[in-house]
């Protein structure tokens, strides 16, 4: 091993700086956060770092460079764009066994400052020994990305509890089983769900339980976003790398499923029984036996699980059957395939507002109220309305919509094959047959679909 890693208690014990520019100033930021009483030896100083001197939050040491500088502190940095200044304070550090580290200069360097993933009280340090900060920068950010957020409270409810624990669990391998548990289970899942207060009471029954802990399973229903694998949230993201078994519609893309853990069981629910639609009936009771069953359900749709996603029916069920459920919202077909195609949804020139519709089947249509929906300066977003063109355009045209409002039809929106059709209200039906559009596509009808033409920048 090249360097050895060490986490530093600094509380309390005086460090120096030297150099009072834009490094020096992040240099102090983080050892002040961790507690070090920072001395900033420089000729001047930055404005920020002015004010914290003045503030009494740090000791100015004015003027050159001194060893005096080091009496009694115990880690030096060096942060100066002077080499030569740079090399004599590691040096005058090494001769008094005072730790140093020299900003961009490994070599010079007895200690190095790791890239760190902050989920206090839990901290990932990466290094490569200054071979290549770059990528020590890449791997904490692909780390950054990984680990929750709501790790940091988990790890401050097990320091809590850790004498609790070790005493209902002296057996190593039970409290290893239990802090599985503790990452796995309600516990981590309240917490993301900002219920501190019913993930200790979750710990807390587990304590109490005469019984080893029992798996429970819970059930995301996830927004898989509509394609690109780019407008997945961080949240699906993570949801999907725990997930035990994933239940997915035929919408969701299979760059998107590539992103989920190896491991996971996958079920088509949008294609299954040779070809046939699984019912939504099927759905529900297929979430229920895997939940049961102690399994980390993931139910991912296409965009947003709460918009023409039937999530709403889903989370109604769970709840019936007492079944932890979270959701993760997705971006939405509407604002996807608006953003792709160069279309401001609500333009403020040329829109008012915007309708989410679904042209689905003849009784969506009656519902709708068409005298609203045919006044101009309202974009119109119509999901599943392909089967129907020809009745929607019929009917908006006959409350008054001008014949002249331009329209645009995304096929496979964010998708590479995404295709862009345009034109104008009375044309609609006829240019779709002639484009020869298939699913999934969306309609956007309204002033602001012109401006699909001018702004286009995804894909043919
Ligand atoms: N819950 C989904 C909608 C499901 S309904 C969401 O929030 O986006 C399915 C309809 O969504 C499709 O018929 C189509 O109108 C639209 N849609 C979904 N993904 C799409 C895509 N990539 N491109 C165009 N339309 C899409």
């Amino acid at each position: 091993m090249g360097l050895y890693p060490l986490f530093a208690d600094l509380t309390g014990l005086p460090v120096l700086v030297v150099g009072g520019g834009h490094i020096g100033e992040r240099k102090t930021a983080a050892l002040l956060s961790a507690g070090a009483k920072v001395r900033v030896g420089a000729p001047s100083l930055t404005p920020v770092l002015m004010q914290q001197a003045d503030e009494g939050k740090i000791e100015h040491l004015a003027g050159m460079f001194q060893p005096a500088w080091l009496d009694d502190v115990w880690l030096v940095v060096a942060a100066t764009d002077d080499h030569e200044l740079n090399a004599r304070v590691a040096a005058t550090a090494e001769d008094r066994r005072i730790l140093a580290n020299v900003v961009d200069a490994p070599a010079l360097s007895r200690f190095q400052v790791p890239a760190m993933v902050d989920r206090t009280p839990l901290t990932v340090a990466v290094s490569t020994g200054g071979a290549a900060p770059v990528i020590a920068r890449r791997v904490r950010e692909m780390l950054e990305t990984e680990l929750d957020h709501a790790l940091g409270a988990l790890t401050a409810l097990a320091q809590r509890y850790r004498t609790r624990i070790s005493l209902r669990w002296p057996d190593l391998a039970e409290r290893r089983a239990f802090y599985d548990w503790l990452h796995d289970g309600p516990v981590m899942a309240y917490l993301r769900n900002a219920r501190p207060d019913l993930a200790e009471r979750a710990l807390l029954d587990a304590l109490d339980a005469n019984e080893p802990t029992s798996k429970r399973g819970s059930v995301a229903l996830v927004g898989a976003g509509p394609g690109d694998p780019g407008l997945l949230t961080l949240r699906a993201l993570r949801a999907l790398n725990r997930a035990d078994v994933i239940l997915h519609d035929s919408l969701v893309s299979e760059a998107v499923l590539a992103l989920a853990r190896r491991d996971a069981e996958r079920i088509d629910v949008g294609k299954r029984c040779g070809g046939r639609h699984t019912q939504q009936e099927q759905i529900h009771q297929l979430l229920l036996e895997q939940a049961q069953a102690g399994k980390l359900v993931v139910r991912l749709k296409g965009g947003d699980p709460f918009v023409f996603g039937r999530g709403g029916e889903e989370m109604e069920f769970l709840h019936q059957h007492g079944i932890a459920c979270e959701i993760v919202p997705g971006v939405t077909a509407a604002v996807a395939c608006a953003a792709y195609a160069g279309i401001p949804l609500t333009h403020r020139e040329h829109a008012r507002s915007v309708h989410l519709l679904t042209g689905h089947g003849k009784e969506s249509l009656d519902a709708m109220d068409w005298p609203a929906l045919a006044q101009d300066h309202q974009t119109l977003a119509v999901y599943m309305g392909m089967a129907r063109l020809e009745e929607f355009t019929q009917r908006l045209l006959e409350h008054g919509r001008r014949p002249d409002t331009p329209f645009a039809i995304i096929e496979n929106g964010t998708l590479p094959q995404q295709r862009v059709v345009r034109g104008v209200l009375q044309e609609l039906p006829a240019r779709a047959k002639e484009r020869d559009i298939h699913p999934p596509a969306l309609l956007i009808v309204g002033e602001v679909a012109a401006l699909a033409r001018e702004h286009a920048w995804f894909g043919a």
